[in-house]
């Protein structure tokens, strides 16, 4: 990554995978680390764990890989296809949306998400109001529900958003959906790319791509329930920003160190430790409250002390996510000054 952050990040936001339907992305991530040198481990539940130093673990560094999406539910005698959402998304951005479907044997169909026009609304109330999930369908230009079988396409198939990437501001700013979590997800990939260089040291550090965070950390739990770790880091995005919840904290200034979610409050000690990282690698951070939760919350559960390193986004969970590059290359900096932290020689 270094200077390739950004087409990292594009190759990582293009490739789709919902809740549950990761294949595509963990097959990313699985080539990358076999190509430097590792044997990753893929888990029951599809969590991809690397274990670079092979000993005890007292740093657990997590990102997840799966993203919002859609499974269908059924195909209708005309050819459209009902479905419902996976993850937490806002109905009033589905309509005229360009959307993509996964099928069985990894390719892609296009599909948008209709809406009847200002020319056919009998009611124009009808524009007062947004419709929700359930009342739209997906249109992949299929005449009959035969047409559609015969495209590939079947009740469980699973879709996503169609991406779109916008540069903006002095070309520091980009805006595409699925950042959330693919930024986490390309930072642990780099921070594996500098283990095997040996410009960080991979002692007492596990990574873990997971999956199903979208739904409800599930990937997560699994991980946490299995591991024996010290310390956890999900390394996640954040929705900013909103006064009353999430304080000062504004994209561009740095990562974030979400101290307390809807989930999840993150030890005083880890977060000291954290920032004490952060001054030693000449990172600034900032600290915030945040909404929704992380894989952190998880990994608490599980018993094991865990913090949240949120990169800033605005508009999460749209089409438009956007993102400061410099928050996520600040990001790197303060993990690999975390990892820094962990005393060698003490680790059994
Ligand atoms: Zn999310």
């Amino acid at each position: 990554m270094g200077g390739n952050i950004i087409e990292d990040l594009k190759r990582l936001v293009f490739t789709p995978g919902p809740s549950g339907f990761e294949d595509l992305v963990r097959e990313l991530v699985v080539k990358r680390l076999e190509d430097l040198g590792f044997s990753p481990k893929v888990d029951e539940l599809g969590n991809v764990l690397l274990l670079p130093g092979g000993g005890s673990v007292e740093l657990l560094l997590a990102a997840h890989m799966d993203e919002l999406g859609f499974v269908i539910t059924g195909i209708s005698d005309d050819g459209l296809l009902s479905f419902r959402k996976l993850g937490g998304i806002d109905d009033r951005i589905l309509p005229g949306q360009h959307v993509m479907l996964i099928l069985d044997d990894g390719s892609l169909v296009d599909g948008v998400i209709g809406l009847t026009p200002p020319h056919l609304q009998l009611d124009r109330s009808e524009q007062d109001r947004a419709p929700r999930w359930y009342e739209l369908k997906i249109d992949v230009g299929a005449s009959s529900r035969e047409e559609a079988e015969a495209m590939g396409i079947r009740p469980l198939t699973p879709a996503v958003f169609k991406k779109h990437w916008s540069t903006l501001g002095q070309g520091n700013i980009v805006a595409s959906r699925g950042f959330d979590d693919r930024v986490g997800v390309a930072l642990l990939l780099e921070i594996a790319r500098k283990i095997s260089e040996g410009s960080v040291s991979g002692e007492g550090v596990a990574l873990a791509w997971t999956v199903q965070e979208e739904v409800g950390l599930r990937g997560a739990f699994y991980v946490g329930s299995k591991i024996n770790a010290s310390t956890v880091i999900a390394v996640d995005t954040m929705a900013c920003c909103h006064p009353a919840i999430t304080g000062s904290a504004k994209p561009g200034r740095g990562p974030i160190i979400r101290a307390l979610d809807n989930q999840h409050i993150t030890p005083r000690w880890l977060v000291k430790s954290i920032v004490q990282s952060a001054s030693n690698a000449g990172v600034k951070v900032q600290f915030a409250s945040a909404g929704g939760t992380t894989d952190a919350a998880a990994f608490q559960r599980a018993g094991i002390p865990s913090a949240a390193v949120g990169i800033p986004l605005k508009y999460t969970h749209t089409t438009a996510e956007m993102l400061h590059i410099r928050d996520a290359l600040e990001a790197l900096k303060l993990l690999e000054g975390v990892i820094d932290s962990i005393p060698k020689g003490a680790i059994a």
